[in-house]
């Protein structure tokens, strides 16, 4: 079984000194689908990097593991091989490097073998049916001049075709309308099975009304400060961050 397990994590952001995350336990078993809410400025998308190994952020105690491995020291391009991938709260923009070309290269930076050009745009063509993305999409730049709903299509079209084992997905719901909403969606259970995990960063609960998470943890703090199912999500929704403060007497 692949697990993803964040032990006693403390970690400071290297421009500023700042320590960020303190003290964050988290786990996540194969399978399985984890949401994470939590204010602005909490440390969601610091910790959704570092995970992922930005050199931005250094962790200063505690451990990340995933299939038993450490992580800590290890570079990104090494944890993507181990089958983690991340959509970003900002994707980047690159002009000169087209969407496709960056696709194929990433597909076969993790494959044990090159990826041909036929298998990849067989598999492609599938995909951005399935994601109900224009033809003309393949010709463009990475990201270049794309709106925020594209380009967070463009982050699930990614996933679907690297195929990670654990797909971090942060604020990947930010900026949708509703069609958006349901493509991404559509796209995170098409991934779902035994195989694949899944950590999904949102402010909002609309996403889950399509994607049904397994547990909600709640970030407060730089620390997971509660976890439960649906039920957490909706809870927040009436009540906010102030009641929930209240409720577990924390003071962050
Ligand atoms: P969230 O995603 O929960 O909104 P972030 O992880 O983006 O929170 O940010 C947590 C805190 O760390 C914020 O106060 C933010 O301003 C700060 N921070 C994060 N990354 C950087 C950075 N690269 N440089 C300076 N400050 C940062
Ligand atoms: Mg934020
Ligand atoms: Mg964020």
């Amino acid at each position: 079984m692949i697990v993803l397990k964040i032990e006693n994590l403390h970690v400071k952001i290297n421009e500023t000194d700042e320590e960020v995350i303190k003290d964050l336990n988290l786990t996540i078993p194969d399978g399985e689908v984890h949401v994470i809410m939590g204010p602005n400025g909490t440390g969601k998308s610091t910790l959704s990097q570092t995970i992922m190994g930005s050199p931005k952020y250094s962790i200063t105690e505690g451990t990340i593991s995933f299939d038993g491995k450490k992580l800590n020291d290890m570079a990104t391009d090494e944890r993507a091989r181990l089958g983690l991938f991340i959509g970003m709260q900002y994707p980047t923009e690159i002009s000169g490097i087209k969407n496709v070309d960056f696709i194929h290269a990433a597909m076969n930076a993790v494959a044990d073998k090159p990826v041909s050009v036929l298998d990849f745009m067989k598999r492609l063509d599938y995909v951005m049916d399935f994601l109900d993305i224009d033809e003309s999409y393949t010709d463009r730049y990475l990201n270049e001049g794309f709106s925020g709903g594209e380009k967070k299509r463009n982050e699930i079209l990614q996933m679907m075709m690297i195929q990670p084992n654990l797909a971090i997905l942060d604020e990947i719901d930010s900026g949708l309308d509703i069609d958006a909403l349901k493509v991404v969606s559509k796209g995170i259970n098409h991934m779902r099975d035994d195989h694949f995990s899944s950590l999904i960063i949102t402010h909002y609960n609309r996403i889950l009304r399509y994607v049904k998470p397994d547990v909600v943890h709640v970030m407060m703090g730089g620390r997971v400060v509660t976890s439960g199912d649906y039920h957490l999500a909706e809870q927040l929704e009436q009540n906010g961050y102030a009641q929930l403060r209240d409720q577990l007497g924390i003071d962050v």
